[in-house]
Parts: C-alpha cells; sequence; structure tokens
C-alpha cells in the first residue's frame, strides 16, 4: 500500500483505548488487549468481522489512569489514529488476552460518541489522507522551505546509521520513495521520542505543524548519535551498528510501508534457528528438508499465517531427540531389588519382567514382543512400567489410548492446515528429549475406531520393529528412528484389543489383589506415600491393620488398590488438619484455659461442629501422642460403611444363588433370583443380559425338567413337569451392568433347584461354571479373579469346575486363603445339588 494514496475510513469506528505506545499514521504497532473492553472489541469486530471494513478500527490513546480501565469509559482524547488490524494472535497465559498488530492509516477527530458499552463507538471525521489533500501540490509548494528542511534532517541522520543493515537501507530508499508528507509521522515513530512527544505529533493537524514540531526531534537524535559515535570512536565499526540498530529495535513502531515489517527483528532469530538447525544431528534427508524450509521461511512475509506454521514446524526438529540418548545401566540384581521393593506381591509379573530385562541384557538389541500388562484398575500396571524405566535409568513417559480414535492422534496431522501437529509419540519424544525413553501405551483396549482411520494400525506400525527404524509422522514428514524406545502396554481386558495388535504383544495378567494383599500394600507402600505427601510423620497417625481391613472390606469393592489409596488420603487429609490445629493451639494457654477465655471459645465450639473427629482432636492436643485412626474415627472421617455384608440375608429364601461374574475391572460376586408363579410355562428374564447369558438360563430348565424326578423336584401343583402351569421368572439384579458369558449356567441350576425344591443355598456358597445339556460342567475363565471376589464378598467356600483345577495352583500360592478355613470343591451338576442343598 503506498502511503501517498488516499484513504476512506468508515464514519463510525470502534475505538480501541490503548496504554502502550501510540500509534501514527503509516507506523505499525503490537499491542497486548486484556481489558474487558478491548477484548469484546476484539472479539466482535475483529475474529468475526468478514468485510475488510470491519478490521479498521480507531485507536485511541489513554492517558488516563491504567487502572481505572474497567467500569467508567475514561475521558477520551479528541484525535486518534485510524488502523488496520493486521493480524490477532490470542494467548491464554498468563491471561487472556490477544496481541494485536495494527497499521495506523489516517488521523481521525470524534464527533460524537454513539456507545459505551460494550466497547465504545464514535462518529468520526477523517483528517488527513482525504482525496483533496492528495492531490494538492499546493501543500508542498507553500511548505516548500519547510519540508525541504526537513527532509535534509531526516536523510542526515539516516546516513549516520549503517547502511548495511537493511532496514536502514530500506529507511534510506523511503525517504525517496514516499510523499513528504507522510514522512513526519514515520520518522518520529522510528526516532528515540517520548509518548508524550507523540502524542503532540499525533495531534499536529496541520501538516506543517508536524514539519516544525518534528525538526527538533530529528535534530536532538542526530545529536545523541554523534556524541555516542564520538565517545566509541576508538573501537570498531560494529559498534556503529549496534548503536544504529539500537534505537530503531527499541520502539516498537517500524514503517508499514516496507512491506516485510519486522523481518529485520526476527532476521535474526531466523539466522539462529538456521545454525541449530545445521548444528543438530538430524538425519540426512531431515536436515535437506529443514533447509529447504528454511529458505522458504526467510522470503515469507512474517504476517502469513504459513510463516508461523513453517518455524513452528522447524523448531520441533530442531527440538527432537535425533540422536540424544541417555545410556542404559542394568543389572538384574539391582532391578529385581528395585521391583521388590517399588511392588509387594505380584511375583508372577516381576519375574516375566526380569526375564525380559535379561534378555534384553543379554542380547543388546531386541526385537522381541512388546509386554503388555492386563489387569483391572489400580493393581500397579502404570506403576511397573515406572520402575522398569527406573531400573534401565531410561526416561518414561505415558500415553494414553484410552478414546484415541483417529490415526492423526498416533501419526501425527499433515502440516497443511493451522492447528496440524505431530501426533502423540513424536509430542513424547520432544517431552523426554532422549530417543530411547519407555513409552507406556495406556489402556490399548480402548482405542476407538472411526472414519478418521484406525489407530491400531497407525499403532502397528510404531510397534513393528521391522518397520519403526523409519517411522514417519505426518507432520515432520521426514523419518524418526523410535528403534529405541521401549514399549510397554497395558489393558484391562484382552477382548478389545485389536487382533494385529494382540499378536505383536506378549501378555501378562495381573489380577487383582486378596485383602491379605491389600493390608500388606497399603502398610508398606501407600501409607507411608500417602504420609509423606500430607506432610506426617508416623509419630502423628496411627493406621492399624484392622482399621485398613475395614476401609478394604466396607469402604471399597475393587480388585485393586486405587480407591483403598484414596481412602488413606482422605484420613491423611483429615488427620493433618487435627495436626496442624494442635500446632496451633499449642502456642496457646491449655485448652481448659482456653475454653474460659471468651474469643476462643467460639472458635472451639465451631471446631467440634465442623470437624467431626472431635475424639481424636481430643488426642492431637499432646504432640507426641499420635492420633489413632479407629473404627469411630473412621467413621467420621468417611462416612457410614458403604459395603455391609448383607449376602447371609438375600440368601434367606429358596431361589436365590450366588454366582461369579469377571469383568474388565475384576472379579464380582453376582447374585441369581427366582420365583416361580401360575401361568402357561413361560420363562422370563430380566437384568440386561447377552445372548449366551439368556441360553444358558434356557438350558438349565431343561436339564432340571428332564430330571425333576431324580431329584424330588415338583412345581407348586406337586408335578413332575416343572413348568406345567408355572411362569419362571429369573432376575439378575445389578440390572445396569449387561452381563453375559457361559459361567453362570452352574448358578441358575443351583438357584432354579433350590426354588423347585424349597431348599435355601448355603449362604457362604458362591460358584461358576458352563454347563451343558447332558448336565456336563464346563471349564470357565478368570478363575483367580472370581476367587477374590468371592472372597472380597466374605464367601467362604466356591464352587469351580473340575477342569479349573489347574487354575487353583497359582491362588494356593496365597496360603492366607488356605489358613481361613476356605474350601474349593469341584462339580459336576449333581454335585452341586448334593452339595448346596443343605
Ligand atoms: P494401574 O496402572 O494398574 O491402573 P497404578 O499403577 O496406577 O494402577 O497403581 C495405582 C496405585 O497403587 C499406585 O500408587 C501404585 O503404586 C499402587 N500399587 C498398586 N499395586 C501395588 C503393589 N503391588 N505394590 C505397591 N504399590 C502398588
Amino acid at each position: 500500500m503506498a502511503s501517498g494514496s488516499a484513504i476512506q475510513i468508515p464514519s463510525r469506528l470502534p475505538l480501541l483505548l490503548t496504554h502502550e505506545g501510540v500509534l501514527l499514521p503509516g507506523s505499525t504497532m503490537r499491542t497486548s488487549v486484556d481489558s474487558p473492553r478491548n477484548m469484546q472489541l476484539v472479539r466482535s469486530r475483529l475474529l468475526k468481522g468478514t468485510s475488510l471494513r470491519s478490521t479498521i478500527i480507531g485507536v485511541l490513546p489513554n492517558t488516563s489512569d491504567p487502572t481505572s480501565d474497567c467500569d467508567d469509559l475514561p475521558s477520551l482524547r479528541r484525535i486518534g489514529t485510524a488502523a488496520l488490524a493486521v493480524q490477532v494472535v490470542g494467548s491464554n497465559w498468563p491471561k487472556p488476552h490477544y496481541t494485536l498488530l495494527v497499521t495506523g492509516l489516517c488521523r481521525f477527530q470524534i464527533l460524537q460518541l454513539l456507545k459505551e458499552k460494550p466497547y465504545p463507538v464514535a462518529e468520526v471525521e477523517q483528517l488527513d489522507r482525504l482525496e483533496q489533500f492528495t492531490n494538492q501540490h499546493k501543500s508542498e509548494e507553500e511548505l516548500g522551505e519547510l519540508s525541504e528542511q526537513f527532509y535534509k534532517y531526516a536523510v542526515q541522520l539516516v546516513e549516520m546509521l549503517d547502511m548495511s543493515v537493511p532496514a536502514v537501507a530500506k529507511l534510506r530508499r523511503l525517504l525517496d520513495n514516499l510523499p513528504r508528507e507522510a514522512l513526519p509521522d514515520i520518522l518520529t515513530s522510528i526516532i528515540r521520542t517520548s509518548n508524550q512527544e507523540k502524542l503532540q505529533i499525533l495531534d499536529a493537524v496541520r501538516l506543517e505543524e508536524r514539519f516544525k514540531m518534528t525538526i527538533p526531534l530529528l535534530v536532538r537524535q542526530i545529536e545523541g548519535l554523534k556524541l555516542l559515535q564520538k565517545t566509541r570512536k576508538p573501537k570498531q565499526d560494529d559498534d556503529k551498528r549496534v548503536v544504529a540498530i539500537r534505537p530503531i529495535r527499541r520502539i516498537n513502531h517500524i514503517p508499514s510501508a516496507t512491506e516485510d515489517e519486522e523481518e529485520e527483528e526476527d532476521h535474526d532469530d531466523v539466522v539462529m534457528l538456521e545454525k541449530k538447525i545445521r548444528t543438530s544431528s538430524m538425519s540426512e534427508q531431515a536436515l535437506k528438508v529443514c533447509l529447504k524450509e528454511i529458505k522458504r521461511l526467510k522470503k515469507m512475509p512474517q504476517s502469513m499465517p504459513e510463516y508461523a506454521l513453517t518455524r513452528n514446524y522447524l523448531e520441533l526438529m530442531v527440538e527432537l531427540p535425533w540422536n540424544k540418548s541417555t545410556k542404559d545401566r542394568l543389572e538384574i540384581r539391582a532391578a529385581r531389588i528395585l521391583l521388590d521393593n517399588d511392588h509387594y506381591a505380584m511375583e508372577k509379573l516381576k519375574k516375566r519382567v526380569l526375564e525380559y530385562l535379561a534378555v534384553r541384557q543379554l542380547k543388546n538389541n531386541l526385537k522381541g514382543p512388546i509386554l503388555c500388562f492386563v489387569g483391572p484398575p489400580g493393581v500397579g500396571k502404570t506403576s511397573v512400567g515406572r520402575s522398569i524405566a527406573k531400573t534401565l535409568g531410561r526416561e518414561f513417559h505415558r500415553i494414553a489410548l484410552g478414546g484415541v480414535c483417529d490415526q492423526s492422534d498416533i501419526r501425527g496431522h499433515r502440516r497443511t492446515y493451522v492447528g496440524s501437529m505431530p501426533g502423540r509419540i513424536i509430542n513424547g519424544l520432544k517431552t523426554v528429549g532422549v530417543n530411547n525413553p519407555v513409552f507406556l501405551l495406556d489402556e490399548v483396549d480402548k482405542l476407538g475406531k472411526s472414519l478418521q482411520g484406525d489407530p491400531a494400525a497407525a499403532l502397528l506400525e510404531v510397534l513393528d520393529p521391522e518397520q519403526n527404524h523409519s517411522f514417519t509422522d505426518h507432520y515432520l514428514n521426514v523419518a524418526f528412528d523410535l528403534s529405541q524406545v521401549l514399549f510397554i502396554a497395558t489393558a484391562n481386558t484382552t477382548a478389545t484389543i485389536p487382533p494385529a495388535l494382540l499378536d505383536r504383544m506378549e501378555v501378562i495378567q495381573v489380577p487383582g489383589y486378596t485383602q491379605e494383599e491389600k493390608i500388606e500394600i497399603a502398610h508398606r507402600h501407600l501409607i507411608p506415600k500417602q504420609l509423606e505427601q500430607h506432610g506426617l510423620t508416623p509419630q502423628q497417625i496411627q493406621i492399624p491393620q484392622v482399621t485398613t481391613l475395614d476401609i478394604i472390606t466396607r469402604y471399597t469393592r475393587e480388585a485393586g488398590v486405587r480407591s483403598l489409596d484414596r481412602k488413606l488420603g482422605a484420613i491423611c487429609r483429615a488427620v493433618a488438619v487435627k495436626v496442624a490445629e494442635g500446632q496451633h493451639k499449642e502456642t496457646k494457654p491449655d485448652r481448659a484455659e482456653v475454653a474460659e477465655g471468651e474469643d476462643c471459645k467460639e472458635h472451639i465450639t465451631e471446631d467440634a461442629k465442623t470437624e467431626s473427629i472431635s475424639d481424636t482432636a481430643d488426642l492431637a492436643l499432646p504432640p507426641e501422642m499420635p492420633i489413632l485412626i479407629d473404627f469411630h474415627a473412621l467413621k467420621d472421617i468417611l462416612g457410614p460403611p458403604m459395603y455391609e455384608m448383607e449376602v447371609s440375608e438375600r440368601l434367606s429364601q429358596p431361589g436365590v444363588a450366588i454366582g461369579l461374574a469377571w469383568t474388565p475391572l475384576g472379579g464380582e460376586i453376582m447374585f441369581v433370583e427366582a420365583s416361580r408363579m401360575d401361568g402357561e410355562g413361560q420363562l422370563t428374564l430380566t437384568g440386561q443380559l447377552g445372548d449366551v447369558m439368556k441360553e444358558s438360563a434356557h438350558l438349565a430348565i431343561s436339564w432340571l425338567r428332564s430330571n425333576a424326578k431324580r431329584y424330588q423336584l415338583t412345581n407348586a401343583s406337586g408335578s413332575f413337569d416343572l413348568l406345567d402351569n408355572t411362569d419362571i421368572h429369573l432376575h439378575f439384579p445389578a440390572g445396569a451392568v449387561t452381563k453375559d458369558g457361559p459361567s453362570a449356567g452352574v448358578t441358575i441350576v443351583t438357584c432354579l433347584a433350590s426354588l423347585f425344591s424349597g431348599r435355601l443355598v448355603c449362604s457362604d456358597v458362591a460358584m461358576t461354571g458352563e454347563i451343558t445339556l447332558r448336565g456336563l460342567v464346563l471349564p470357565v475363565g478368570g478363575i483367580k479373579d472370581k476367587v477374590l471376589a468371592a472372597h472380597r464378598a466374605g464367601l467362604k467356600r466356591i464352587i469351580i469346575p473340575q477342569r479349573n483345577e489347574k487354575d487353583l495352583e497359582e491362588i494356593a500360592v496365597n496360603s492366607q486363603l488356605q489358613e481361613k478355613n476356605w474350601r474349593v470343591t469341584f462339580s459336576s451338576c449333581s454335585l452341586i445339588l448334593k452339595q448346596t442343598a443343605s
């Protein structure tokens, strides 16, 4: 845009009040926008505007106190600069604000304020750069002498600067090419002037006045430069250059007519970037791409959106750890100790992990399968991953894959649009800063699939040792070597892991914990950790094992220890309050005395009200006595128990039996209820059942009908034909949870047998097993999880299929189970009936 051409601004302008700097026509300024009024203006005028017109705003220097900006409109100056908003950049840090790049067009004066809220809008009159002005060469003749004088000084000033700096050379050219009347504004913006002086220039609407006022400013700058050069004379030219650049740098204003504004300011950065690229250790292919991009960057005007895009790209390329790695240190014995120290129990897992690490050590380069820990939440899968990184001395990074359904999440977005970014793998590498971290791919079983491609396929490429040495992220568009990364995956179930992916992985099951194991984990690991986090010491709080057991059985029902950990955290918080209060009171007189003191009285009664662990509060007083968490304290802090033993109550009628179900969150006990009524032999099933489960129910009834005589089962009218004039309703409570699978077969049989025989099922027995039409019992999965669930629920006996006997080996390790009078019975259908009907 040639500065000489005429401009027409709208007659109504929204007003932007600026505190920093003064914008003069023909110059460009970056200003930060954070007041509510200005933000509103940016949002509704600039971010929504579509026509060019809407991007013209009135910039009005706000000379009143910046802090009073919030509510009332400050008194406005009469004259301001109409400006074109060239660029808006938003940011949320450290608080929400926009940075505006505005270019001054011309002066305007406010005729009338049209509205104040949400941002001021005024009717304005344009003061210069109008049609008649530019055509009026008369003005130039009249001002001949003044303008000539001004020009001379301007040239003198520019020549004192170092012409080898491109900005200066450009300025020199501008002096000749721009119309004279544009020069005072532009030069005032460039040389060192105070805001006050700039305001005066802004107010100088008449050109003559403007020339007159600018000349002394030029002279002052020339004198200043002369002085500086004199004092630095002995030194070489370099200094002159510094002197020359500084005054230009310091001020924000740069002539807008220079097309590639701010290029110089940025030039250095680009040069630095190029240097970084050349010295970085990136691959040859990457280097080639980067050098090409930087060449393009140099030619690009900074205001182009692609500029930022390219720059971000290059910065990422420089930052990536192409060749940087940590040195592996691995000593199997130390690893074993570390794993044992960090984790209680989970012997099988630890053993397998050590084997894996040992093979790694021997072979140095492992193209083996990826370890995948499968188990319910909170059993320490992530935690073991972290320990592996620790033993190897590697960085650790967790990549959450739950819900990821777009392959660009893994592989990045192509660099074609604003907002494109690299995938999680490359991002993770950037975060850890080395090329051999341990990446934990969390929840691979929860990968989604969508129209945006299959993330599992992308993940396959990442994990495949044949391919991943040249993994190409779409954003990078050059290959990155992932072969040094150690991948570990976690999942709750293998059922939903895409088969191709599962094929790459070695699954290690991590079942839940028994109560005894949980108590140990709590006392060895969780409690010490929580105490430390809350700044407590064992001298201040004591949690006996019975309390932990109470928390486990009455406040949590989970396979892992995550809720347990949270509950312990809640206890520590409550105790921390008491301890802090105790310390507080220590500095005061004795409690008895305090109660009499008037001012503190209220404080204490309020205390007793709001903090419910009032009994323990007394214990907090002598600092050397730990606060003991007994069941009462537990109830005060955590509220009434959430899970009470209700099993025996529910089994007080015939027609109820307890089955065992497996879910990705661990095992669960499952009640089966049946009732019969007069009808036409219909079977009703309720409780969100899958097809397989429904079939099991039909199978069970058929088998019972065919064996009714043998077991003396009759319907209400005494007939062995169980469905004669009878309807049966089978219900699986907790209807919100979908249940499926064949393993409820024996439970349904037992439940119905109890219903038709009128005998109760023992209240301490749980069972699992699939049945066939002929009454055979087939083995089922998830035995350990199911046994643990029965154990959690306080059941003493469990009936499992004979062919699951091998699964018991694993459980038998837990001798505690046996000590506690546990009995496991193997069954065929007929056996169950004898067992249960006692
Ligand atoms: P997951 O990844 O299986 O969901 P986490 O690794 O996040 O579970 O474990 C939850 C918490 O329980 C962690 O603080 C972890 O240290 C602790 N934890 C779980 N199992 C054990 C264990 N066997 N020994 C010690 N701490 C454990």
